[in-house]
């Protein structure tokens, strides 16, 4: 196709301002696919993604349109992940395109994920296309958010395009904004095959799918090609592109955005935003920006029956086979046993890989509180990444430590500001930037320790401005910090998988805390339990949980059978979820007692 007759744009929105519906009328409307074949926002295709309304793997159509200029356009619609977690792929689906519909909810405005989104789009020079969503609400106000728009994001709203995507209202106009003010893509048909991978996913039959943007050159079935980053070379079996349903082409030109099957077994071997050449006539630069993505998170696995301990292991490798982004390898705790340390691009990367291993697989998991890591320099002159409390170096042996730091973007209404600004200190964080965005509403900008954050900070902040703060995060590098590693112990003896990182300033209260929420969430066994803190060898809180006076079923005497049988069904399902660590039953909410500490 000549390239004056392509587009590549992306549609990035603030969760829930309507980026899956717009796609869908955009495909409806472009005739791409069956009414009736026309699911429900076709984009998401995971079941947890769709309960989550978050989008993690990015799938791209290819649209026929024509214009009122009576040209057929190829409009290239690539889909974003719709979550921070997922940053780096979100910026290589935006490389790929040469602008993006800048989605906002007329009756919301402009939130946090909207100005990271924003950020990420300028970073890649996109032309923005505002479309000013939910027209068709009473509280609508679109020239409110055409304002909000300008002066927050500094952007030309003028052009912005009023839309109802539930409504089908704006969808032409939209469609001929992306003809007339999205650029042609740039590139050279002549030149060596260039193109850049900004997804992949692993099909049982197919074997590993790339979606590519080819940058210069082309690519056909029987060529060979090699990555850029570790010169491994493959044939092309097949070239295609969705319409959203999957139709193989002859080729893919300089321009164009589509799928390559090519016999890759394995999602590790392919990585997002590498770059494609041919390897007898190879192009002289990649396309810049590759990085390798690493976990930034970690948290044990553990299975609550040892003897599945090998189906966790196969669940896991079955799930890395669709998300190359996570890590795993087996740990072994004193206290859990035989477990794995995984790692994750963010909390909400983890509890999905934890929500899918129980639903999927059928799991019954304790989970470890969730840690980053931390550059230890020791005083021998070592540095140690540490993404473990048991592999915490001795303090003697510790020079100092750097703990990874987030730049946090928050909007939220002028009446919660206070609360909201008391929940960053509390959490260490450090005022960057605040002003008014509106007469109503405030944008905060803090510099916070990922681990702050880490430790169930969004449901702190949704619940202090009943759901009105919106929050984004980029991360900002690493810093100084004085961080100890607190152990408990139970009745004596610690136990290695609740041992946590904090900050020293932070030690007595957690601690104390810590003793507290764990004394709620042990139940009474035949003996007395006792539960302490320490720093080192030095005890700095304790509680105890009592022993059991009576036997529970003792109130049903001479009663009901059932309601004592119910009982016992009861206290059957509540050991689900326990581990015998020495004498003592530890129930999962224990090891993360540590999230609910205030
Ligand atoms: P996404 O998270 O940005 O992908 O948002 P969705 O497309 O999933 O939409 C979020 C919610 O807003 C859904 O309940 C949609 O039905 C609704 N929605 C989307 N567009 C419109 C619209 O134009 N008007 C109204 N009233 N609701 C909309
Ligand atoms: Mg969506």
């Amino acid at each position: 196709m000549d390239k004056k007759f392509i587009r590549n744009f992306s549609i990035i929105a603030h969760i829930d301002h309507g980026k899956s519906t717009l796609a869908d009328r955009l495909i409806e409307y472009t005739g791409a696919i069956d009414k009736r074949l026309m699911k429900d926002q076709l984009l998401d295709s995971m079941d947890i993604e769709r309960e989550r309304g978050i989008t993690i793997k990015a799938q791209t159509v290819r649209l026929q349109y024509t214009a009122d200029d009576g040209n057929t356009y190829q409009l290239n619609l690539i889909d974003t992940p719709g979550h921070v977690d997922f940053t780096y792929e979100v910026s290589r689906s935006l490389a790929a395109c040469e602008g993006a519909l800048l989605v906002v909810d007329a009756s919301q405005g402009v939130e946090a994920q909207t100005i990271a989104n924003v950020y990420m789009a300028i970073e890649q020079n996109l032309e923005l296309i505002p479309v000013i969503n939910k027209i068709d609400l009473p509280s609508a106000d679109v020239e409110r958010v055409k304002k909000e728009i300008e002066d927050v994001i500094g952007i030309d709203a003028s052009h912005a395009v009023p839309a109802s995507a539930k409504e089908g209202i704006g969808i032409k106009e939209i469609l001929e904004s992306v003809v007339k003010y999205i650029p042609e893509p740039k590139g050279d048909i002549n030149s060596p095959l260039k193109a850049m991978v900004f997804d992949s996913w692993y099909d049982s039959y197919q074997g590993v799918i790339i979606l590519i943007r080819v940058i210069d050159g082309e690519l056909k079935v029987g060529d060979t090609f090699c990555f850029m980053s570790n010169d491994k070379e493959y044939n092309v079996d097949k070239v295609g592109v969705f319409t959203p349903l999957a139709k193989n082409v002859d080729k893919l030109s300089a321009g164009e955005v589509g799928f390559v099957i090519s016999g890759i077994k394995e999602l590790k071997d392919v990585r997002i935003g590498d770059t494609l050449t041919d390897p007898k006539n190879r192009t002289k630069e990649p396309f810049p920006g590759f990085k390798h993505v690493k976990p930034v998170v970690f948290c044990g696995f553990y299975p609550v029956d040892t003897k599945d301990f090998e189906d966790l292991r196969d669940a896991l490798e079955k799930l890395s086979l669709n998300d190359s982004s996570f890590t795993y390898e087996p740990e072994n705790s004193a206290a859990l046993g035989f477990g794995f340390r995984c790692g994750f691009l963010g909390l909400l990367h983890m509890e999905i890989i934890q929500e899918r291993l129980e639903r999927e697989f059928d799991l019954n998991l304790i989970t470890t509180a969730p840690m980053v890591i931390y550059k230890v320099y020791k005083t021998n002159g070592e540095v140690v990444e540490v993404d473990n409390p048991v592999k915490f170096p001795n303090p003697g042996e510790i020079s100092y430590i750097e703990e990874p730091i987030i730049k946090a973007t928050i909007i939220v209404p002028n009446e919660y500001v206070g609360n909201v600004i008391q929940l960053l200190q509390s959490r260490r964080g450090f005022q960057k930037n605040m002003h008014y965005m509106s007469s109503t509403r405030v944008i905060l900008e803090y510099e916070v320790p990922l681990c702050e954050i880490v430790l169930d900070f969004y449901d702190k902040l949704k619940s202090i401005t009943k759901g009105y703060a919106s929050f984004d995060y980029e991360h900002a590098g690493y810093r100084e910090a004085d961080m100890v590693k607190l152990d408990i112990l139970i009745n004596g003896e610690p136990v290695d998988a609740l041992s946590i990182i904090v900050h020293r300033d932070q030690a007595y209260y957690k601690g104390r805390d810590l003793v507290e929420k764990m004394k709620e969430v042990i139940p009474r066994q035949m003996f007395e339990i006792a539960i302490q803190a320490a720093l080192g060898n030095k005890v700095i809180a304790r509680s105890t949980v009592k022993a059991f006076r009576k036997n529970v079923t003792a109130k049903c005497y001479g009663g009901d059978i059932t309601r004592k049988r119910k009982l016992l069904e009861k206290q059957k399902e509540g050991k689900k979820r326990m581990k015998m660590v020495g004498k003592v039953e530890i129930p999962q909410e224990a090891f993360l007692a540590v999230l609910k500490i205030n």
